[in-house]
């Protein structure tokens, strides 16, 4: 066998860089190296991609399945867990009904995968109980999107960061979480792009732009509003195009009309002068790109949020064109697509609500079965349903809710009160160690698929290497498990078969084939008879839904308020070395050697009055929960804020965490919860 290159794409996050990997003549994969041309990457990649070979590397994978018995796993053969597992089902349906079992599939997972996980649900299990990790990430940007524009997504491109005036980075910090595109943000502000920043901690972006607003946690729409008070006073709102493709403006405006810079600068801790300042650039700029992350979602008014940001675009008529729009920065490699493939509980593929007659008949008809017509639960639903007694039986492959959801302790009795717990991983997390059975599932490199990056570009990835031992491509169990439960539904012979039939069920991707996105590093969605060479940029002439809809929103506070006790605001952030719970990047030597361990940031002033020196040991304790970690002393957060990555399992943040939820999408609060921090003895 010839050593060889394996074209592929990063298995991290939403940017979605073009990698390739490279394998010796004993078919290994030996390292990898960033695609000259790939459209957005540019021949860059960041720490995490260039330590992709580390994430999946044989030494500790998980390589047949593995049963529980009492307190530990053992070996058993796939046709001995199948069997097992699909008689366990049937006797809790039989028991409890179709609804006390559900899914939760994998952002990590390619669009084939995840598309199989929600037709297992609804066809095999009869249920729309089928979730995954977008709940606690971009949830909030699907229902608010829709509902004003009509799509749930990147409305622009990676590249027109190189083509707007403004960028505006709200609630993100990318040049840790998605330091390709985050260093091509710092490249565009260098060729004379201005920038705001907008985030209660100083981040590196922050510390470069034109203006930073500092604002206090939560305090979001109270700002937006306030710039729209400016925009619409002045007159520095697009009256054209507002009156032209939008609704709702006079009651907007109504909205607005007492939300004074001044009166938000008692909510947001930002001067009235700034926020003059800023909706002066917004309204005046040619073009001017809003980029938004978890800082906007995770928190109560999730949905509110991402509504705020929608009006203030479409006031001004900053979308449709090149260099505007409202961007989402999606955290893991596939949220997009997992979220396209209608893993989500009201959702079929492509958005397609599952409570409409007219959508049910049209799935109904295609798999050639009743489906399911309520629906389901959410993943955190589950959790809430299990410790209830309600929900016994879940599926999951992927993902670790026990160290990414909030309230980790309450994760972890739900999980354990299950009568079934199923859990297909690459290693042992901490999830996997409470199952009762483990299937060996294969990584990115091992299958064929596609993935879809979060400028709806989608991406073929051709298998590289063999799956070690006997691990198999999630699609394949599922399709095996579904056999197991007397179904055929999911009879696909390869990938491209599951490609077709999504597809051809999925208005946005009716036009895409694999020899189509294989070609010139993917296509952009919608790809169809209208677009056959996809859609760079959406909402050009008309938005789905006609006219786009603006839509009043009002402040909504955190929802756990300091006291005595509880005298200091936590927040979350993320890493640039590590990524989700760090199941693959902390396999990597370098990446762990960067950052072995959790910390705590905590500013100078807090540090003094706390008696915290700096890489002293620390214990933060919040109304759910006590964990320890080290201090970083830094005036990176604000004074009253500390801040922590949830990246690391010995100091779990999650187990501070809020679980009060967003109440259309139930996203939790992960931004802010009340916490004490102090100082411990040298360890
Ligand atoms: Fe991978 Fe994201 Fe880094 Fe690109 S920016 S190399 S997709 S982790």
């Amino acid at each position: 066998m010839a050593s060889s290159r394996v074209k592929t794409v990063c298995p991290f996050c939403g940017v979605g860089c073009g990698i390739n990997l490279k394998i010796d003549e004993q078919g290994k994969l030996t390292g990898v190296e960033p695609q000259q041309s790939h459209p957005v990457s540019r021949g860059k990649l960041c720490e995490k991609g260039w330590s992709t070979a580390y994430a999946i590397r044989p030494d500790n994978r998980i390589t047949e399945p593995l049963k529980r018995i009492q307190d530990r796993f053992y070996p058993i053969s796939w046709d001995e867990a199948l069997n097992e597992i699909g008689e366990v089902i049937r006797e809790i349906q039989a028991e409890h009904g179709s609804d006390a079992v559900g899914v939760i599939s994998s952002a990590r997972a390619t669009n084939e995968d995840n598309y199989a996980a929600q037709k297992f649900a609804r066809v095999v299990l009869k249920t729309n109980n089928i979730d995954h990790c977008a709940r606690i990430c971009h949830s909030p940007t699907v229902a608010g999107l829709k509902q004003t524009l009509g799509s749930g997504a990147m409305t622009n491109s990676t590249k027109d960061i190189f083509e707007t005036e403004l960028i505006v980075v709200i609630g993100a910090d990318p040049t840790e979480n998605h330091s390709v595109f985050g260093g091509q943000m710092i490249e565009a502000r260098l060729r004379g792009a201005k920038l705001v920043v907008i985030d209660p901690r100083v981040t590196r972006l922050a510390k470069m732009a034109d203006v930073h607003l500092q604002l206090k946690p939560g305090s979001n729409i109270a700002l937006i509003n306030a710039i729209l008070h400016v925009l619409i006073k002045r007159k520095l709102y697009d009256a054209s195009f507002v009156s032209q493709r939008c609704e709702g403006f006079e009651a907007l405006a109504r909205s607005v009309k007492a939300i004074t810079p001044e009166l938000a600068e008692l909510s947001t801790g930002i001067s009235a002068a700034k926020i003059r300042t800023v909706a002066e650039l917004y309204g005046q700029a040619k073009s001017a790109m809003i980029l938004y992350g978890m800082g906007i979602t995770q928190f109560v008014s999730g949905t509110s949020n991402v509504i705020a940001l929608s009006n203030l675009a479409l006031v001004c008529g900053q979308i449709g064109r090149p260099g505007t729009g409202i961007n989402p920065l999606r955290g893991q490699n596939n949220v997009q697509g997992a979220c396209d493939m209608g893993c989500l509980p009201n959702v079929y593929p492509g958005y397609q609500a599952v409570e409409d007659k007219l959508v049910q008949d049209k799935f109904a008809q295609a798999w050639g079965e009743p489906v399911a017509t309520r629906p389901g639960l959410t993943s955190l639903g589950m959790t809430k349903a299990a410790l209830a007694g309600e929900f016994r039986c879940l599926i999951l492959f992927g993902e670790d809710p026990v160290v990414t959801d909030p309230d980790q302790n309450h994760v972890r009795v739900a999980m354990k009160k299950m009568d079934l717990l199923v859990v297909a991983e690459l290693t042992m997390t901490e999830t996997a160690k409470l199952a009762d059975y483990i299937l060996p599932a294969a990584s990115f490199a091992e299958k064929e698929g596609s993935f879809t990056n979060c400028e709806r570009r989608v991406q073929h990835i051709a298998q590289a290497v063999q799956p070690p031992g006997l691990a198999m491509g999630d699609w394949q169990w599922l399709k095996a498990l579904a056999e197991a439960l007397g179904s055929h539904a999911l009879s696909w012979t390869n990938s491209e078969a599951v490609f077709d039939e999504m597809a051809s069920l999925t208005p946005s991707y009716q036009g895409m084939t694999y020899s189509g996105i294989a070609l010139a590093h993917g296509l952009q969605w919608p790809c169809n008879q209208d677009a056959p060479q996809g859609t760079a940029i959406l909402h050009q002439t008309v938005f789905p839904i006609g006219k786009a809809r603006l839509i009043p929103v009002h402040q909504i506070d955190i929802d756990e308020k300091t006291d005595e006790q509880y005298p200091l605001i936590l927040t979350t952030n993320r890493l640039s070395c590590h990524y989700g719970c760090g199941s693959m990047t902390r396999k990597s030597p370098l990446l762990e050697r960067e950052t072995p361990a959790g910390l705590l940031f905590i500013n100078p002033a807090d540090a003094r009055t706390l008696h915290i020196q700096r890489y002293s040991p620390v214990g933060i304790r919040s109304r759910r929960g006590y964990v320890e970690t080290r201090a970083m002393i830094t005036d990176d957060v604000p004074p009253g804020l500390v801040s922590m990555p949830y990246h690391f399992k010995e100091a779990p943040s999650n187990q501070l965490t809020n679980t009060a939820q967003d109440p259309i999408t139930k996203m939790p609060e992960l931004k802010a919860c009340a916490v004490s921090v102090v100082p411990l003895p040298p360890g």
